[in-house]
């Protein structure tokens, strides 16, 4: 087990950590004598022949390397520490659960641009107020230069001074004057630091309903300790609100929120309602930001500057000193697991930096995972309820559709062809979901059945027909489209099963008056079409939404009143043990864009398997009882939340060279009783972007002596000499 050294506080030796794969940080002396660093510091130090950055953690009386080898920091990069003692104390139990190196924990925390030898400042942004001779010219100075006139009223009014976007608001021809009253020194430049708080005037949101208040009233009077609230609310049943209202009321004592949202649930719309709720400016943070400003974001954030933090995974490690509430919304969301490097679940990080910050934590769902019913079931979390939509709102009227009974044309059936009839000439709106992109996921020869297969993986390409390509979904593989079929030389080749560029064109050709919008991974590919779609269906341009899950969550949507799911059943019986609490999971969350405003609304499910319990407990609107079937299985095959399972990966060009690697792991275990390791076994895909895969499933009923093995076992591994012929990951 590592142990953070950070509280030990004195001794000659300084310990760093770096970005290296290695389960350990290093020794070093402090750059100069007397010279003192602070645990969360960066510094630069030399390592391997060169010189890179990396974060003191704490001191030591001394160094197991021999005097003589000791190596001095080279440099010192912050005048304060970056990270907060909580927090690296986090960084370090992060790095024991996952059985992580730290140093790829810490590279994992920080933004990259903060990974190299950047210095941690906040840009300002340009300002401009009057000296103190330009507040007290005479305005009769101004009488042929109304600009400038104008431009200097304005500065006597904002003693603060202002900046170039609120200038431009403000006064006209504003640049030109400017220059002028800065020649005769009126008027002076300053920096002034990012604002986030105090932006508008709050825009009070509808008043709360009895279940909302309770929520909110609940969560509010916990704000001096750690607790875990699950809020578990229907869909439109106004859990955002609670949010809000709970943020609100922490920012007038001072508090900082961090919310955490899925990857496809951050949206513009989401970041404008906290901001025009709450009158701020909020953090934003995503990987898909420009690295400088995301690592400003982060600052601004560290500093305290900011008062809310939005972001999606790794935003949970973020430093904020006044910390006052976590929000983990749609906890149940599977981006908030990181699937490569440092495998983590930024619920879980979440919840245990509430508990080391003595904060409350609200997970909020429509569809609970599992594991958080399970412990709200047995008292661990607070478990709060919003039975209701808000409103007038009513819950979505499920209807399944026998697919066994039914003719298609085009893979949509009558009655679901009926119904969309039915809202375009009511002029609502229509959301058809399909959860695979593409024209069809099989480009296939009708006369001998050749299958066009990716050349790096063991899957099929998908046929895209607007770009013309076949495209592998698992990686980067792009082929031009064969007209003659490699198996028998003959023309048959065809488009074999839907996505959704399929089914919009299907749609396209039976209702070609309609105006369709496409919402995918393809259709959203450049920046700012997602937001020119969005705000189509709100300004009501659009009569049919097609789409994958990128529609399914967070979007309100108060025109549509039918949503169709055109294939119910991908998952329903697939491998992983997961699939089918998925898959309630997404459809739920789908049906849940139906009817949210007045008007009544209706789902209809396309499904071969109509008596599935699942479909059961959705026309029922009971995910309770669904969860109960689920929760009832795993507990009969002992999967979790009644087991804690691990499990170690490898993968390499060579195909034999995984399972290999993977029963030398299994002979190198030295697993007590109560730790079941399982044969090794290849991956459900083998074959992935030319790496062949394997896993190895560790189980156990309790978590101490798993992680008690699972710790020995990796430092183990890391050190076996075949190790270094496969990539593994736990
Ligand atoms: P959820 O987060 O559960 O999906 P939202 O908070 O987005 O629900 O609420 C759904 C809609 O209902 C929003 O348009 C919201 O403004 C509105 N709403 C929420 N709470 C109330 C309320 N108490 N009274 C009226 N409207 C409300
Ligand atoms: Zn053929
Ligand atoms: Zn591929």
């Amino acid at each position: 087990m590592l142990e953070l050294p950070a509280m030990s506080s004195s001794g000659p030796v300084y310990q760093v950590v770096v970005p290296s794969p290695l389960y350990r940080f290093f020794d070093y002396l402090a750059p100069a004598e007397g010279v003192v660093l602070r645990p969360g510091t960066r510094v630069r130090v030399p390592f391997g022949g060169r010189t890179i950055t990396g974060v003191v953690v704490g001191r030591a009386e001394r160094s197991e390397l021999p005097p003589n080898r000791l190596k001095r920091i080279a440099a010192i990069l912050d005048d304060v520490p970056l990270w907060p003692e909580n927090l690296l104390a986090l960084l370090a139990w992060v790095a024991d659960y996952y059985h992580h190196p730290i140093g790829e924990v810490f590279a994992t925390a920080l933004p990259a641009w903060l990974r190299q030898s950047h210095r941690a400042e906040i840009r300002g942004a340009p300002n401009w107020r009057l000296t103190n001779t330009g507040r007290s010219a005479d305005p009769e100075a101004f009488r042929r230069a109304p600009a400038q006139r104008q431009l200097w009223q304005t500065l006597v009014d904002a003693p603060d001074g202002l900046d170039a976007a609120v200038l431009s608001t403000r006064a006209t021809r504003w640049r030109t004057a400017l220059r002028a009253l800065e020649k005769r020194g009126w008027v002076e430049r300053h920096e002034q630091l990012p604002r986030y708080r105090a932006i508008a005037a709050p825009r009070p949101g509808p008043g709360l309903n009895p279940d909302q208040r309770a929520s909110a009233e609940a969560v509010f009077n916990s704000r001096h300790e750690y607790r875990t609230f699950l809020l578990h609310g229907v869909t439109a049943s106004g859990k955002t609100e609670v949010y809000l209202s709970i943020i609100e009321r922490l920012l007038a004592d001072d508090r900082q929120a961090l919310v955490l949202v899925p990857e496809i649930g951050l949206t513009p719309q989401l970041v404008a309602r906290f901001e025009e709720r709450l009158g701020i400016r909020a953090a934003v943070l995503h990987s898909a930001l420009p690295e400088a400003e995301r690592a400003q974001t982060w600052l601004a954030a560290a500093a305290g500057l900011a008062p809310v933090v939005i972001g999606t995974r790794s935003a949970a490690f973020v430093p904020l000193p006044r910390l006052g509430i976590v929000i983990v919304d749609e906890e149940h969301d599977p981006s908030f697991k990181q699937q490569d490097g440092l495998r983590y679940s930024a619920r879980d990080v979440a919840l245990v930096r509430a508990a080391r910050e003595k904060i409350p934590v609200v997970l909020g769902s429509a569809t609970p995972a599992l594991e958080s019913l399970r412990h709200a079931r047995e008292g661990k979390y607070r478990l709060l309820n919003l039975p209701g939509r808000t409103g007038n709102a009513a819950m979505p009227d499920v209807v399944r559709l026998d697919m066994r009974r039914l003719a298609s044309a085009d893979g949509l059936s009558a009655p679901l062809r009926e119904a969309i009839a039915a809202r375009l000439v009511r002029g609502e709106q229509s959301l058809i979901f399909l959860n695979r992109r593409g024209f069809a996921p099989a480009w296939m020869c009708h006369a001998c059945g050749w299958v066009a297969i990716c050349p790096r993986c063991d899957a099929r390409l998908t046929y895209h027909r607007g770009r013309n390509r076949l495209l592998c979904h698992h990686c980067s593989t792009d082929q031009p489209v064969m007209t003659r079929c490699p198996g028998c030389a003959g023309e048959a080749l065809r488009p074999l099963g839907a996505g959704t560029e399929r089914l919009e064109t299907a749609l396209a050709r039976t209702f070609p008056k309609a105006r369709l919008v496409r919402i995918d991974r393809d259709s959203t590919r450049r920046r700012g079409s997602l937001e020119a779609s969005l705000a189509s269906i709100h300004s009501g341009e659009a009569d049919i939404l097609v789409g994958t899950q990128m529609l399914a969550k967070g979007h309100d949507f108060p025109n549509v009143t039918l949503v169709g799911i055109v294939n119910a059943d991908q998952g329903l019986y697939a491998p992983d043990f997961r699939a089918e609490e998925r898959l309630m999971q997404t459809i739920l969350q789908v049906s849940g864009r139906a009817g949210r405003a007045d008007k009544p609304g209706q789902v209809l499910i396309q499904t071969w398997h109509p008596e599935h319990p699942l479909f059961d407990a959705l026309a029922r609107h009971d995910y309770d009882a669904f969860a109960d079937y689920l929760l009832n299985e795993r507990q009969a095959q002992q999967y979790p939340p009644y087991s804690h399972l691990a499990l170690l990966r490898a993968e390499s060009p060579a195909q034999s060279a995984p399972l290999q690697f993977l029963k030398l792991a299994r002979q190198l275990a030295n697993s007590p009783d109560d730790v079941t390791l399982f044969d090794p076994l290849p991956s459900p895909m083998e074959r992935r972007a030319g790496r062949y895969r394997a896993q190895l499933l560790v189980q156990a009923t309790e978590r101490k002596p798993l992680h008690r093995f699972l710790d020995a076992w990796v430092r183990a591994l890391s050190e076996a000499r075949e190790a270094r012929r496969v990539r593994w990951s736990l």
